[in-house]
């Protein structure tokens, strides 16, 4: 067998697999069907001596993976903020790793180098962000916010006449980072893969929603000297609510702070003419967290890492050799922006589906799926027991179960039981968390196909498991 035929052989079973998967509407049942058990049997079927063909390897692939696949893809998912790959960009995807270009230079791969250029400013526009800040094509928000962050930390001890890229961060001025209590949990993590320790974190107060409350960092910001980063969130994981942004960089900005906004998904409301009120004033920050693999469909994956000021981007994360210095007229470096030399095509994707949605797609998608929200809000908010614990305003519900009255205990043993209700019918992929102390199921309507129709058949399951919870208590 040829290179080429082996991989027409394999390739033609993986497409075949491939739009088997990607039926229209709901996928059911909702939650995978192996045991974890049955998977490790199903795909340690021993490393082989030989290796076997190409297209029965791909057959062994099909049959053990999908077993154990999650319905993100689909529209009765609705867990996690999480994206559904967009079919188009996954195509694209496919003739990413057929062409296989190492995206690190422009040298290595032109193509790629000018589809992200050209996305970014596609972006920059949908976003309303400076045109001239610089982007990072990345792995998602965690990577996202770890590179701005990075280029904080940098551009606030330069402010102070430190040089970091000189003298190091053992013995830098300390820098302290203001933070609302309900920030996403991998802010932490990217902070303290930048060096920062708890002592140098300063928790902002939050509200029943989980916004910063501004007074708060008010109070608090006037007691430190010496360099400061405030991170502040568009669009909160349970309430999806969005920070005040025109106060905090009031107060951030007079204290020569760097203010960073994680807008993993709810940044994208500024696309939507509508909705852009809840995300005026985030373009005052200095740097921006957007997903691509969340609200905008991007396969995984894909997340945006947006500077203001390109010269603390470049100066944090360039790469500089003499074999990737190439002549003036070459388009950018990827590796300039991003922590990574060798890396994926990434903008082909992004590129893809910016074009096949266009603004009016990404638009009416935004607004439907939180049309679809509040159209669940408004068949559950009345119903005895059933209690919404957020100001619905975007995609996002937190849904607690039981008598306000009754002991946090026994509301929390009833959402878990709904949960279990939920989970055992199998008709829709929800999931639960806990929120304050209090047990909640968490609704995203993110997945692109989700409609009016899908949610009606989740309100039913809702129902449905809320009444067999009481009347077996
Ligand atoms: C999802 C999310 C993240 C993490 O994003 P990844 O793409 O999973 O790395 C960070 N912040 C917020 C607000 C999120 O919703």
């Amino acid at each position: 067998m040829t290179d080429q035929s082996e991989f027409k052989a394999a390739a033609e079973r993986a497409l075949a697999e491939a739009v088997a998967w990607r039926e229209d509407g709901p996928k059911l049942p909702a939650a995978p069907a192996a045991s974890t058990q049955e998977l490790r049997d199903l795909f340690d079927i021993g490393l082989p001596d030989d290796g076997r063909n190409g297209a029965a390897v791909i057959d062994n692939l099909i049959a053990a993976g999908s077993r154990g696949l999650v319905p993100n893809t689909h529209s009765n998912f609705f867990a996690w903020v999480m994206g559904a790959s967009h079919p188009v960009g996954v195509a694209a995807d496919i003739l990413t790793s057929a062409w296989g270009q190492n995206a690190g230079i422009y040298r290595t791969a032109p193509a790629a180098a000018i589809a992200e250029e050209v996305a970014a400013k596609w972006l920059l526009d949908l976003l309303r962000l400076p045109p001239d800040a610089s982007i990072a094509f990345a792995t998602g928000a965690t990577m996202a916010s770890f590179i701005c962050l990075s280029a904080a930390r940098s551009e606030v001890l330069k402010q102070e006449g430190y040089d970091l890229e000189e003298e190091g961060l053992i013995g830098a001025p300390k820098i302290h980072v203001f933070l609302g209590a309900e920030a996403h949990a991998t802010i932490h993590t990217d902070l303290r893969q930048l060096g920062f320790g708890r002592k140098n974190l300063v928790e902002i107060e939050v509200d029943t929603e989980g916004r910063m409350i501004a007074d708060d960092l008010e109070a608090k910001i006037a007691n430190y000297t010496g360099p400061k980063i405030v991170i502040t969130q568009a669009g909160h994981i349970n309430s999806g609510a969005f920070d005040p942004i025109q106060s905090i960089t009031r107060v951030a900005h007079a204290h020569n702070a760097w203010v960073h906004v994680d807008g993993a998904f709810g940044f994208w409301v500024r696309a939507v003419p509508e909705l852009a009120h809840l995300g005026e004033g985030f373009e005052k920050a200095d740097s921006w967290t957007v997903d691509g693999h969340k609200w905008l469909q991007v396969p995984y994956d894909s997340g945006f890492a947006i500077v203001r000021n390109e010269e603390a981007h470049r100066r944090t994360m360039g790469i500089e050799a003499s074999y990737i210095a190439g002549s003036a007229d070459d388009g950018r470096n990827p590796s300039h922006f991003a922590p990574e030399l060798s890396r994926r095509a990434r903008g082909f994707a992004v590129w893809a589906v910016l074009q096949t949605l266009g603004r009016n797609g990404v638009e009416e998608m935004i607004r439907r799926h939180c049309r679809c929200t509040r159209h669940l809000e408004t068949i559950l908010k009345d119903v005895s027991g059933i209690r919404i614990l957020n100001e619905v305003i975007i995609n996002q519900m937190a849904i607690a179960f039981g008598d306000g009255e009754d002991p946090l205990e026994v509301r929390n043993a009833l959402t878990l039981r709904v949960l279990d209700k939920l989970r055992e019918e199998n008709r829709n992929f929800v999931l639960g968390a806990n929120w304050k102390g209090q047990e909640i199921l968490r609704i995203s309507v993110i997945s692109r196909q989700t409609d009016i129709a899908d949610i009606d058949v989740l309100a039913e399951s809702i129902l449905k498991a809320w009444d067999t919870v009481q009347t077996t208590s």
